[in-house]
């Protein structure tokens, strides 16, 4: 049976976005694709308030944290590390043969302007990398806040909105974040296997000269093709570019992108407010996400048996990520979720409890 998916991705995909991936093939060098790709980056400018160009890659968002830094860390980068996700990008940095160093915050937490204005005042730094939306712990961090402090150093920007990016507005260029990254499967609500990022004039000047960039995720290589009709470097996954260009036409075009960040919010303070009535929020409450709430099993709760107690119910329940599982869990409210279906879920968790 189909569960319901309350797990921070793979979200589940409707009906008619997921058809558009068994649509009969075209040539990846036809004039069909290069207009759908053409297409699909002016919608996914549109969703990041950007002028920058996007690149798609046919790769998870994973591959995009490794071409974010390929491309754009010159000497060494600082690594903002709050959570799983943020501390894997480091781990992928240092994979890379790259210099990094870690500014740890606790898990709950994310980076504030003057921690981030310390740590790189002590100089070294040509860019940083940043999960936005820490979805291992639920933590969101201020954009706005920090974008000055990236100016003020002058450091290459490289943020992660895998899991924030359609459920929050992100102004890219407002921002001016360098790399803006994501991938399909989170708040976009379209199947796992594709990702993409913006990225800025700065960022390409920077990918021109640089050393070791391999072939697949070159920035530079994937403009010449671009720039090229509108072309792909290699045969890209057209079932995941129909089925995301349908999902962005629904998301700007039928709901509105600003409808669907206040769905977000008004999910969010739903499922924030269930669990300081019943638990506690592990995420500092400045800045919990709007995607993801994450729980303190405050009750000391048995979360496996209420994972497979809510699965007989037809539902994917999500237990706390890593060292946090029986401590904390998850609750998504991401993609084309709708309020009705939270509350059922959280009456459902209600029921299983007795709460
Ligand atoms: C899911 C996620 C990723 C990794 O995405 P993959 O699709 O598994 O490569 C990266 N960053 C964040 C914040 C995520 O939530």
């Amino acid at each position: 049976m189909a569960k319901k998916l309350f797990i921070p991705g793979p979200v589940d995909v409707s009906p008619e976005v997921a058809a558009k991936m068994s649509e009969p093939m075209i040539s990846h060098r036809s004039k069909d694709l290069y207009d759908l790709h053409a297409h699909l980056i002016e919608s996914l400018k549109r969703l990041m308030y950007t002028q920058n160009h996007v690149i798609t890659f046919t790769s998870s968002s994973t591959g995009v944290w490794e071409a974010a830094v390929r491309n754009c860390v010159q000497k060494k980068v600082l690594c903002v590390d709050n959570g799983a996700f943020a501390s894997r990008w480091f781990d992928v940095a240092v994979a890379c043969g790259k210099e990094a160093d870690k500014l740890e915050i606790p898990w709950g937490s994310t980076v504030k302007p003057e921690q981030l204005d310390a740590a790189l005042s002590k100089g070294g730094y040509d860019s940083v990398t940043l999960v936005h939306n820490e979805t291992s712990t639920a933590a969101m961090a201020n954009l706005q806040s920090l974008a000055p402090v990236f100016k003020s150093h002058g450091v290459t920007s490289l943020v992660d909105c895998v899991s924030s990016l359609a459920g929050v507005k992100i102004e890219v260029d407002k921002l001016g974040l360098d790399v803006c990254l994501s991938g399909t499967q989170k708040a976009l609500a379209v199947a796992p296997g594709m990702a993409f990022a913006s990225v800025s004039p700065k960022a390409l000047e920077i990918s021109k000269t640089q050393k070791g960039k391999g072939y697949y995720f070159d920035f530079i290589v994937h403009m010449k093709y671009w720039e090229k009709d509108h072309q792909t470097p290699a045969t890209p996954s057209i079932p995941h570019m129909r089925s995301l260009d349908y999902q962005l036409t629904k998301i700007l075009d039928v709901e509105g992108a600003e409808n669907r960040f206040k769905r977000h919010h008004e999910m969010a303070n739903t499922a924030r407010s269930w669990a300081k009535k019943h638990f506690e929020l592990f995420t500092e409450e400045w800045c919990a996400s709007d995607t993801v709430t994450c729980v303190k099993n405050t009750r000391n709760a048995d979360l496996s048996a209420l994972g497979k107690e809510l699965s007989a119910k037809g539902y994917q329940f999500s237990n706390g990520y890593g060292k946090l599982k029986g401590q904390a869990f998850r609750i998504a409210h991401m993609g084309d979720r709708k309020p009705e279906e939270l509350a059922t879920y959280l009456a459902a968790i209600d029921d299983v409890l007795k709460l």
